[in-house]
């Protein structure tokens, strides 16, 4: 399975990195040893100084596709939940001013927590619904998918012309603001509308 990300898919998010607002879908990929589930710990690597949060929707896809419109995307994926893209911050922002490829930085093991999976279809309104990350207690992040640049269905629409979508492959559609540092010790728990998706530690 694969790991397809989408970065500055939020307006203030773009802009609290100062990053250029996109035309198009950012996208870049993270591998699947990359995955953390059960709300096992993450612990902190010693190749950054900088380890960040950005806390996303992420959709599971379902079925085989290829091309998909958005019309048809809604077909394409039936489960959803929180997942934190940790991001070596530092190392990132050298890879971009070098103009290098971000994988290291974006891709290293156990920099995909993922929560439990939701149905969609006990989601009322996919593009308007509400999640947010505290970290020891204290609410860091909130965001809507009413806010993203691109929607699900248009990720879809868009990623789905370069790789062929396969079942159990994972889109992290991108974060709001608030992105922050991690530290040993910080409890993160991630809230689908007020619904407790996910919950671990920082070690
Ligand atoms: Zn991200």
């Amino acid at each position: 399975m694969k790991i397809i990300c989408v970065g500055r898919n939020y307006f203030k998010h773009a802009n609290e990195l100062n990053r250029q607002i996109p035309t198009e879908p950012v996208i870049f990929l993270k591998p699947d040893s990359a995955i953390l589930k059960k709300n096992k710990p993450f612990f902190l690597p010693d190749f950054s100084e900088n380890v960040q949060y950005e806390t996303e929707i992420v959709v599971k896809i379902c079925k085989l596709g290829k091309s998909i419109s958005s019309k048809f995307a809604h077909r394409y994926y039936d489960e959803l939940t929180i997942g934190i893209d940790i991001t070596a911050r530092d190392l990132q922002n050298d890879f971009i001013s070098k103009g290098l490829p971000w994988e290291l930085a974006k891709g290293f093991d156990g920099s995909a927590p993922l929560g439990e999976f939701i149905p969609v279809s006990t989601i009322e309104d996919i593009n308007n619904l509400d999640f947010r990350l505290d970290i020891n207690g204290k609410t860091v992040q909130q965001g809507n998918t009413s806010e993203m640049i691109f929607s699900i269905d248009k990720i879809i629409e868009y990623v789905s012309r370069f790789f062929t979508l396969k079942t159990g492959d994972l889109i992290f559609t991108g974060t709001p603001a608030g992105v922050g540092q991690l530290h040993i010790n910080d409890n993160l728990v991630a809230y689908l509308n007020d619904r407790p998706v996910l919950d671990f530690m920082i070690k």
